[in-house]
């Protein structure tokens, strides 16, 4: 073997890869990876099969079409009254990954400090090392997984360049308001890290609660970077459209970092995203109703079969907490339960750097109804058997 890169040569498969590969062998529910098994909005899919057949299928702008990032501007207007220039403010990426990766190796250099946030979604820790980034970790833990000053303080030092957040947060399916990125602002006072904010969940939050972003907020707003997600906002994450939105001067240097990335992003996809963006809000409202009663659904079935489900605001998950069970490597729980029970879930331990938080596991709700119900009745199916094994 020739010498590689030892970061990426170390590295095991994502977790929703292993997870997915079990599930198909062990011909298992699939509650692990995060997608919904709804088709996605038809008419947003109709335009893009429109565009491919009628329209422009050569390379489109390196920063996007025009229309769709007039789009960006007026849907971030309209949903979280942003204030952003369509030409100055916003570019399009092939997805919400390209936005990071192009974010961490615009803004770092080699032994800068990136400070993450823990569960943290598996592709930032590789990223900020591939890039040089020296990582160092804010610890959040179930129930709340609030953050306080001081724990951002003893994170945050002279080195720091950048702090990566994820709001709300994948796997935790919390969301941090306004007296949250309150206390990061302050936490930032005084440096000049820039936040690189992962906001590809902005739309999916439950129980009338609104997404504030890093940009609505005045000491944050020239500082940030907004990265957000056409798969996430329409449920079709198969499409890696992506959106970046900095001040100027930030977003002139990350499209450096995109142009020699992925360059482009299908131009068919771009125009149907751009269409799907203008929709009235009573879709956006539809689609969270929809999945909040999914969410409900499943937290009312895994409760029966002896679960202690933790709270779920936002984002396609709800964890459960494997500590009254009496269990302690939630690792060993997926890999058991998508054997003996057929139910494949993601251990909230993948997305820590140490082995110190095994006792949670993450559910994807956003499944037909069918689907959830048939997987809480073999869990309680099985049950006995999956808590027998505990010692
Ligand atoms: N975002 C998805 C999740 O959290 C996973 C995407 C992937 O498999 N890389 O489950």
């Amino acid at each position: 073997m020739p010498p590689l890169n030892p970061i990426f040569a170390n590295l095991s498969t994502s977790i929703f890869e292993e997870m997915s590969l079990l599930a198909r062998q062990h011909a298992a529910i699939n509650l692990g990876q995060g997608f919904p098994d709804d088709p996605g909005p038809a008419d947003v899919r109709q335009k893009a099969a429109q565009a491919v057949v009628e329209g422009w299928n050569q390379y489109p702008p390196m920063m996007g079409l025009p229309e769709l990032r007039s789009a960006i501007a007026a849907h971030y207007a309209a949903h979280q009254n942003l204030e952003l220039d369509p030409e100055r403010e916003t570019m399009v990426t092939s997805g919400a990954t390209e936005a990071i990766a192009g974010a961490l190796l615009a803004c770092i250099a080699p032994g800068d400090e990136v400070v993450l946030f823990e569960p943290a979604y598996d592709a930032y820790l590789p990223l900020v090392k591939r890039a040089g980034g020296v990582p160092k970790f804010v610890k959040l833990r179930p129930p709340d997984w609030r953050f306080d000053l001081a724990q951002l303080k003893a994170a945050i030092g002279p080195r720091t360049r950048a702090v990566l957040f994820n709001n709300p947060l994948n796997p935790a399916g919390c969301v941090y308001d306004a007296a949250d990125l309150a206390v990061l602002a302050k936490a930032l006072e005084g440096t000049d890290a820039i936040v690189i904010a992962d906001e590809v969940w902005e739309h999916v939050l439950f129980d009338g609660r609104k997404h504030v972003s890093v940009l609505a907020v005045p000491e944050l707003r020239t500082r940030s970077i907004k990265i957000g997600s056409a798969g996430k906002i329409f449920n079709l994450t198969g499409w890696k459209v992506g959106f970046v939105v900095a001040e100027p001067s930030l977003l002139k240097v990350l499209a450096k970092a995109h142009q020699y990335i992925t360059f482009t992003t299908p131009p068919n996809l771009q125009s149907a995203v751009a269409y799907g963006l203008a929709k009235p809000a009573a879709h956006f409202d539809a689609m969270r109703d929809d999945l909040q009663a999914r969410r409900d659904h499943l937290a009312n079935g895994l409760t029966q079969a002896g679960f202690a489900v933790l709270p779920s605001a936002a984002t396609y998950f709800l964890n459960v907490d494997l500590g009254p069970m009496g269990l302690d490597d939630d690792a060993a729980f997926c890999r058991r339960m998508v054997a003996e029970a057929g139910v494949a879930a993601i251990p909230v331990s993948a997305f820590y750097a140490d082995a110190g938080m095994r006792s949670t596991i993450r559910f994807c709700f956003a499944k037909k109804y069918e689907t959830l119900d048939a997987a809480v009745s073999r869990l309680v199916d099985n049950a006995s058997r999956l808590l027998a094994a505990r010692a």
